[in-house]
C-alpha cells in the first residue's frame, strides 16, 4: 500500500489470485460483485481455467514461483491479490511478505500463524481451550499426536497411545521440529469466519469437517479384524464435507471467533486479524471445543459452499460464499474510500 495513490472506482481494480485451492470460488465471487477478475496459472492449467466465463484474464507463468516476475503487470492493473492456501505453500513465507502487489489482509498476521508457539500463545490469551502439550517424552501420560512443524495437510503426523509407543516411533521419525500434543478424541470441526474491520462485525460463514485418510476410514474395519495388521492412523486431508453444528454450540463457536479477533488486535498490530479465517476444533463427548490450529485466510473447506451455506443464507438471503464476501468487503471499502484499512 505504502503511499500508493488509489483509484476511486471499482472498475479500475481487478481481483487476482493463483489458479489453485479456492481460486474459482474467489473469482466467481468477485465477478458476482462486479469486479474484473484475473487468474495466474501455469500453462498446463490454462485450458481448464478458460472454461469459466467469470475469469476475464489469465496470466501464464512457468510455475507459481515465477510470481515476482509478473508483479509489475499486476501493479499496473491495480490488481488486488487474495491470498489462499497455495500462496505460502508455493511462494514461501518471505515472498509472501515481500509482495508489492495490493494484498487483501494484514501480513503481520503471517508471523503469528507460521509459528506454532505464537499461535498457541494467541489462543491461550484469547481464553481458548488448546490440547495439552508435552515438552519431554517422560511427561507423556495420555495418547498423543506428534506433529511436524512445517507440514501441510496433516502429512507426516503420527499417533502414539502412550509414552512407550512414542519412544519407539520417534526413533524413525525424520522431522527435526515437532510438537507432542494430547490426542483429543472427538469430531474435527472447522469453523469459517469473516471479520469485517469496516463494520466491526464477525460472521460465521460456514462449517466443514475434513475427511482424512486413513483415520476417517479405520472404523470401517472392526478392531478385531485389524488386529495384527499393523495399521497406523494417518491424517492426510483428501476432502471436505459440510456440517451444521448443534445450534446450542453455535454461540460458543461465535464467541471463540470474537475472542480470537479481539486478542489479535492487542498482540499482533492494531489492525489484527481480519477477513476470512478458520479455527480448527475438535469437539469432545463433553461438548468441549479444543482448538488445534488457526488458518488466517480463506480455507479449502469453504469450496463446498460456493452458493453459500445455511449460515450465510441466514445472514445474507442471497448466495454468499466466502470468496464473494471478500469481494463485497473490497467493494464497500472502495465506496467508503477506506481501502487502505484492508489492504497491505
Ligand atoms: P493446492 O490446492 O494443491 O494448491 O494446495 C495448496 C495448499 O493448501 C497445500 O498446502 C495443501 O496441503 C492445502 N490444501 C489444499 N486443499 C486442502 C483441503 N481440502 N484441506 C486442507 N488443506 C488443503
Ligand atoms: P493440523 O495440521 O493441526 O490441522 O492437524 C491435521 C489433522 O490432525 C486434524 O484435522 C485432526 O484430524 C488431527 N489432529 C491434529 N491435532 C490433533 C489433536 N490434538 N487431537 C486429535 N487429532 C488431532
Amino acid at each position: 500500500m505504502k503511499g500508493r495513490k488509489m483509484p476511486k472506482r471499482k472498475a479500475q481494480y481487478a481481483i487476482a489470485t493463483l489458479a489453485s485451492h479456492t481460486c474459482l470460488q474467489i473469482l466467481k465471487g468477485a465477478k458476482d460483485e462486479g469486479f474484473k477478475t484475473l487468474a495466474i496459472t501455469p500453462a498446463k492449467s490454462v485450458p481448464f481455467y478458460k472454461t469459466f466465463p467469470f475469469i476475464d484474464e489469465i496470466i501464464t507463468v512457468d510455475s507459481y514461483t515465477d510470481f515476482p516476475r509478473i508483479e509489475e503487470q499486476l501493479i499496473s492493473e491495480n490488481a488486488i491479490i487474495i491470498p489462499h492456501g497455495s500462496f505460502v505453500a508455493y511462494l514461501g513465507f518471505e515472498e509472501n511478505k515481500n509482495m508489492k502487489t495490493l494484498y487483501f489482509g494484514n501480513k503481520d498476521v503471517l508471523d503469528w500463524e507460521a509459528d506454532r508457539k505464537r499461535q498457541r500463545q494467541w489462543m491461550i490469551q484469547a481464553n481458548i481451550n488448546v490440547p495439552r502439550q508435552f515438552e519431554k517424552a517422560q511427561d507423556i501420560d495420555a495418547p498423543v499426536i506428534v506433529k511436524s512443524y512445517g507440514a501441510a495437510g496433516g502429512k507426516n503426523y503420527f499417533f502414539a497411545k502412550n509414552k512407550e509407543e512414542f519412544g519407539q516411533r520417534i526413533k524413525t521419525f525424520k522431522e527435526k521440529e515437532y510438537v507432542i500434543q494430547e490426542y483429543i478424541i472427538g469430531v474435527p470441526l472447522f469453523i469459517h469466519y469473516f471479520y469485517s474491520p469496516l463494520t466491526e462485525k464477525l460472521e460465521i460463514m460456514s462449517i466443514d469437517r475434513r475427511y482424512e485418510t486413513n483415520v476417517d476410514s479405520l472404523g470401517r474395519i472392526p478392531s478385531q479384524n485389524q488386529e495384527g495388521l499393523g495399521i497406523e492412523p494417518s491424517f492426510v486431508v483428501v476432502g471436505n464435507s459440510p456440517l451444521v453444528l448443534r445450534e446450542s454450540l453455535l454461540p460458543e463457536a461465535y464467541s471463540m471467533g470474537q475472542r480470537v479477533v479481539d486478542t489479535s488486535q492487542k498482540i499482533i498490530s492494531p489492525k489484527g486479524l481480519f477477513g476470512p479465517f478458520c479455527i480448527e476444533t475438535i469437539i469432545t463427548h463433553a461438548q468441549e471445543f479444543f482448538v488445534v490450529e488457526i488458518s488466517c485466510r480463506i480455507v479449502a473447506g469453504t469450496n463446498i459452499f460456493m452458493e453459500g451455506s445455511p449460515y450465510s443464507q441466514l445472514l445474507y438471503n442471497e448466495p454468499m460464499s466466502t470468496g464473494r464476501r471478500i469481494a463485497r468487503e473490497i467493494k464497500l471499502a472502495i465506496k467508503q474510500e477506506r481501502l487502505g484499512e484492508i489492504l497491505d
